[in-house]
């Protein structure tokens, strides 16, 4: 019989992007060579790194961007039923962020306005009077600040999160712009 302890099992991560603009997927991949440590501990569901297109059972979601459409909400909902730890990454998922400079100004006026007309297609998700941050709709885990959070940020929060820890950055990962 094998004395060799067989190979902890590896956490299950997925990320989306939301009302968002892939800056904070941009900053996460700043990581770099690290990547390659990461994915010793890790394993990708859904994400723009996978192409995997529904979220499956998750120890980890990292919800980048706020909600601004109803496909949001729904992506956001699937991601809370199925991640254990929901994350909400970066300013537009923790406040509404960019996107939501927009909620002072009515839908239909600016859709008129940039289209010249509404956009009635049945493909398109509907439009969110407001955009809101995620916390609105889901309770989240942990928020990491930043616009975007810096690759330190992300590699030092996931090492916690992996090692069972409860996400404490040190000092300079904080920021809020
Ligand atoms: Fe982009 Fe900043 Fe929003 Fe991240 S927080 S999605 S970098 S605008």
């Amino acid at each position: 019989m094998s004395t060799e302890n067989p190979a902890p099992r590896k956490l299950r991560v997925a990320t989306v992007s939301l009302a968002g603009c892939f800056g904070c997927h941009m900053s996460f991949l700043d990581i770099d060579e690290r990547l390659f440590e990461l994915i010793e501990h890790v394993e990708f569901d859904r994400s723009p790194l996978t192409d995997i297109k529904t979220v499956g059972p998750c120890d980890i979601g990292l919800v980048e961007g706020g909600l601004c459409n109803a496909e949001n909400v729904e992506v956001l909902r699937a991601f809370r039923a199925n991640c254990r730890v929901l994350v909400a990454v970066g300013a537009c998922a923790i406040t509404g962020g960019l996107p939501a400079l927009r909620n002072h100004l009515d839908v239909g006026d600016m859709l008129q306005a940039v289209y010249g007309t509404v956009p009635d297609d049945p493909e398109l998700p509907l439009p969110l009077n407001k955009v809101h941050p995620i916390h609105e709709v889901v309770h989240i885990d942990h928020a990491l600040p930043g616009c975007p959070p810096s690759a330190d940020a992300f590699w030092q929060f996931l090492q916690d999160l992996i090692a069972g820890r409860e996400p404490n950055l040190s000092h300079g990962l904080i920021r809020y712009d």
